[in-house]
């Protein structure tokens, strides 16, 4: 037997990580870690957050889960807090990010199915876009390197340009449900979408009665600043698929939706045993407590734009590595002149700085976001260590 016991689908490296402090991993031989990866986007309140280890760990003694065939005291709350501080009235819960994008796909459907309008099935999704590794959430996307080995995938997805309203446009049809978008892409490169396109997008959808469904996944959950990325896009989806950071490192996702996004979406059209169970409830509600006001959102912005600053007069020093940085709040990536991912290599193994590699050329940096001055200072400092001594052949 060569295959090891852990299917061998991840690229792993050398750093094993046994215990997580504040924004520092520390590994197996106890190297300490910069952690601005942040387990991509989700541990937002840092590891080893009290709040969050005192609501899991008194769920966990009091009630770990039932099942969603009986009323849920736990689940209500959190659905109400999400209503309460987003543009949606409802709230399905996931425990991952494709479920929660599985979930906003069924409902764009079911939107238009619901109202006998079978033929509008096809959900207009961007290139180099990212949803997820399930079947519909692969076929949502370009990208054929999530596709080998797996066809055929699954009908209803039509790519267009990111960025492009006269290409989202043209792509309209008889058969168009929606579109479904990434407000910032993350996986594709910290794209931020411009404003005009997604209040396009959004003037489109009314016009012909589709669903904007939203992809908050990475981008949302106090990320960028605000709430969620489209309060400062000035339009608000019908349906939005949210994840990675809502459990702080628990799994938990969920696909939000206004009355109307949801329809078609009535009792036994859609289920999950562990969705929402009340472990995961007591995960989600201690990191809104954290992170759902105006003073930690303030932060979350001041943090983004001293580092964002730092980061733009580094890149100065080094012309031939980098082209700019580009992101919102602590969602940051540095475009750079080749392939990121030897320089992510090099910082791991050399600096014990943990970033994240992704497409278009860009280097992801997501720390978590209560990163103090002490950490931003570490940072810069590992990094232009890194730049110095980095040979693009390493
Ligand atoms: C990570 C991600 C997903 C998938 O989330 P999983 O929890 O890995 O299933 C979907 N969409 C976006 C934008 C993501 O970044």
């Amino acid at each position: 037997m060569t295959i090891s016991p852990l299917m061998p689908v991840y690229p792993r490296c050398g750093v094993r990580p046994v215990r997580g402090e504040h924004c520092h991993l520390i590994d197996e031989d106890g190297t300490r870690y910069l952690d601005f990866a942040a387990g991509i986007a989700v541990n937002l309140l840092g590891h080893s957050h009290a709040g969050l280890i005192g609501a899991i760990q008194r769920q966990a003694e009091t009630l770990m889960h039932v099942s969603n065939l009986y009323g849920s005291p736990q689940g209500e709350a959190l659905a109400a807090r999400l209503v309460e501080t987003t543009f949606a009235d409802t709230v399905f819960f996931t425990n991952s990010g494709a479920e929660a994008v599985e979930c906003a796909i069924k409902a764009a459907r079911a939107y238009h199915q619901h109202e006998g309008n079978d033929q509008k099935f096809e959900l207009i999704t961007f290139k180099n876009a990212f949803h997820g590794r399930t079947m519909a959430t692969i076929s949502a996307s370009n990208q054929e390197k999530m596709h080998k080995g797996f066809n055929p995938l699954l009908p209803g997805f039509r790519y267009v340009e990111f960025d492009d309203l006269e290409g989202a446009k043209a792509a309209i049809g008889p058969n168009t449900a929606g579109f479904l978008v990434e407000p910032v892409q993350g996986e594709g490169g910290i794209r931020v979408a411009s404003p005009e396109f997604i209040q396009g997008l959004r003037a489109l959808a009314d016009e012909h009665d589709l669903m904007l469904v939203f992809d908050e996944v990475q981008c949302g959950v106090a990320r960028t600043g605000t709430l969620y990325a489209y309060e400062q896009l000035g339009v608000e989806p019908d349906i939005m698929a949210t994840a990675k950071g809502i459990g702080g490192g628990f799994p938990l996702g969920a696909c939000l939706a206004t009355e109307k996004g949801a329809r078609g979406m009535t009792v036994g059209t859609h289920g999950s045993t562990y969705g929402g169970n009340p472990l995961a409830m007591a995960a989600g509600m201690a990191v809104m407590d954290a992170v759902a006001n105006e003073e930690f959102l303030a932060q979350v912005r001041a943090r983004g734009e001293r580092l964002r600053g730092r980061l733009e007069q580094f890149i100065g020093n080094y012309p031939d590595l980098f082209e700019g940085v580009r992101g919102m709040g602590l969602m940051l990536g540095l475009k750079m002149k080749g392939e990121p991912r030897p320089f992510m290599v090099h910082l791991r193994d050399n600096h014990q700085l943990l970033t994240v590699a992704a497409g278009d050329q860009t280097l992801r940096i997501l720390p978590p976001l209560v990163i103090e001055d002490a950490e931003m200072n570490e940072f810069i400092e590992k990094l232009s260590a890194g730049a110095a001594s980095f040979q693009p052949e390493d």
